[in-house]
């Protein structure tokens, strides 16, 4: 976070240069136009000294101050609820509880009686302490509340002092906001025709800012961290928020190339709201599923905007990062619960810890490698810290019985790491049972085949396992021996290496010869040039980022299995990767035409 602020301070240039922030995209679109910049709200009171005899009148003053808060809070409560529905409204609902916080109440009423200060003066001081231990907490969720409490915190302020509410009536044209923050309620009254988009330089990806922005559906980056400093009243201004890239004064050619993108995302978008309803099966009735890949449990909310057909991967890891100890099972269950809810009656398959090769966890002190890709990662790890392992397997067994949920295990070499990683899942199973915990007894445990060992033996493992999920991004890597995140060796990784496709074929159907579907989850799942390929290999189901759901369940319904399974078996006789890519994206040219400038 202290790099990105510093490569972001670095670049503010002003005097009508062009200046590019990174920050975190909370809300998808891209939107071009006038800056407004929001100002703070200047809400802090002066301080006045009070007597022993004023007191009683500054403790009535500060519960008149609640007891109206409390009728503006419900108000906006109902009228969000009625605009937007009842989950928003609920927001507001944790609002009134940071009112009735009795330890707050109490503090304030005893550093008012010891300080003798005004009442609006003492509450500011209290507010600041208790946004100052939030700020501290290591839970992101705990450090996101923080817009919550300022917000009511402002609103109890401006009640005592009369100051007016900043408001978003004020804009006459249509504008992109920027903001040191944005409070939900700010957020709340933007006004999808007069609001193009905002852009705020603190906030995270789990801010209630940055969920109402997604179902207003409002493009939005934040964290940017010094967007107020780099942008000024009237400037224009490019915000993209599929990347989280704010560009200020941009040249003629820039604008032009994110009118296109714009244009390009609006098209996807339409054709997606008709085609997310559809089931995804070839014009000749072949089912091919296409599920959404997810790593944070906010994810699901796209996962079924995008209209996939439940979550082939989430991703547990991050879970484990950006913090200083490890989840807790009580945390993670409630996490792989309401995933489970959330999705239910589709599947979630929920993949056990993958740490190591480019994902560290600083809380482990695990040692440094040399290769650490080829080291000590996923399912090596687990296995050698069954503490930490049991621990998440119990988890996910407990939230089993809340949804459709499955598991699968990373980076398995071979049978032996899965029969390994099913005696520990066998022990978790043993010890719920004795403790009276409910979980699913069938749950159903799968193998991502994403080591070559793995893919040649396929067929052993298929024995076992109740699916596969193919992880091509480690798959190549380790087939083709190209270090997936080395730029300088990137033109060797090739999906379409024959190599490859011969080791995708082989899973494919070694997993059909026992019976057991076949997913893939890697990114070449949601690459649109091969899915004719995939399909035409008997591929069950492809699981991407949600974003690429709409084209692949295009490609699927467009076209006949029949046509797929023969454009695959051509494709394997190419000797080199580059014809096979090019064979592929000429027939998909050929069978789906709409999608020819989302290949160029
Ligand atoms: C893969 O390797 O393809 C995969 C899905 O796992 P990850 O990208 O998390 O390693
Ligand atoms: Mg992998």
């Amino acid at each position: 976070m202290k790099e990105k602020k510093k490569d972001n301070k670095d670049k503010l240039a002003g005097n009508g240069k062009q200046v590019q922030l990174k920050g975190i995209p909370a809300a998808p679109g891209i939107a071009i136009g006038t800056a407004h910049v929001f100002g703070t709200e200047n809400v802090l009171p002066t301080s006045r000294e009070i007597t022993e005899a004023g007191i009683p009148a500054e403790i009535s003053r500060f519960k008149d101050a609640l007891a109206k808060t409390r009728k503006d809070i419900l108000a906006i409560e109902k009228k969000i609820s009625r605009e937007m529905g009842v989950e928003h409204g609920k927001i507001f609902s944790a609002h009134l509880l940071v009112l009735e916080d009795s330890v707050l109440v109490k503090e304030v009423i005893t550093r008012l009686s010891k300080k003798k200060k005004n009442i609006e003066s003492v509450f500011a001081e209290v507010l600041d302490k208790y946004v100052g231990v939030l700020a501290e907490a290591k839970d992101e969720y705990l450090r996101d509340r923080i817009a919550d409490i300022t917000d009511v915190g402002k609103r109890i302020l401006r009640n005592l002092t009369g100051i007016e509410e900043r408001s978003m009536e004020s804009l006459d044209e249509k504008s992109i906001i920027i903001a040191y923050d944005l409070s939900p309620s700010d957020t709340a009254m933007m006004h999808k025709g007069r609001v193009l988009g905002f852009a705020t330089d603190i906030g995270g990806r789990t801010s209630h800012t940055a969920i109402m922005a997604k179902s207003l559906e409002i493009p939005a980056v934040v964290g940017l961290e010094s967007i107020t400093d780099a942008v000024k009243n009237g400037d224009r201004v490019i915000l993209d928020g599929l990347h989280g890239v704010v560009i200020v004064n941009p040249s003629g050619k820039l604008v032009e190339k994110y009118e296109k993108e714009k244009k390009k995302y609006e098209a996807l978008e339409k054709g997606l709201i008709e085609i997310r309803s559809l089931p995804s099966e070839t014009l000749d009735g072949k089912k091919v599923g296409v599920a959404g890949n997810i790593e944070l449990p906010e994810d699901v909310a796209s996962v079924v905007s995008h209209g996939a057909e439940g979550i082939g991967l989430y991703r547990t890891e991050y879970f484990y990062m950006n913090r200083k100890d490890l989840p807790s099972e009580e945390e993670q269950f409630n996490a792989y619960k309401s995933v489970a809810q959330r999705i239910k009656p589709q599947s979630v398959v929920v993949r056990t810890l993958d740490l190591g090769g480019d994902k560290f966890l600083s809380q482990l002190d695990v040692p440094r490698e040399m290769n650490p890709f080829l080291g000590w990662r996923a399912i090596r790890f687990c296995l050698a810290r069954p503490d930490i392992f049991k621990s998440q397997l119990r988890a996910i067994m407990r939230a089993s019985v809340y949804g459709n949920l499955k598991m699968m295990y990373p980076m398995i070499s071979g049978v032996t790491e899965f029969r390994q990683a099913n005696e520990l899942l066998e022990d978790v199973k043993k010890e719920l049972r004795k403790e009276g915990k409910p979980f699913n007894e069938d749950i159903e445990v799968g193998a991502m085949i994403e080591v070559p060992s793995a893919a040649i033996t396929s067929n052993i493992l298929a024995k076992e396992a109740d699916f596969f999920s193919i992880g091509t991004n480690d798959l190549i890597q380790y087939s083709l021996a190209v270090d997936r995140v080395n730029e300088k060796i990137a033109y060797l990784y090739e999906p379409t290496h024959p190599a490859v496709l011969e080791l995708v074929r082989m899973v494919i159907q070694n997993g059909h010869n026992e019976g057991i579907p076949v997913a893939m989850c890697g990114e070449m799942a949601g690459d649109i040039s091969l899915t004719l390929i995939l399909m035409g290999l008997g591929l069950d189901e492809f699981s991407t980022s949600p974003i690429a759901v709409p084209e692949i369940k295009k490609i699927v319904r467009s076209v006949n299995y029949f046509d797929a399974r023969e454009i695959a078996e051509k494709a394997l006789k190419f000797n080199t990767g580059r014809e096979i890519l090019e064979f592929s994206r000429a027939k998909l040219l050929e069978m789906v035409p709409d999608l020819a400038e989302d290949l160029a």
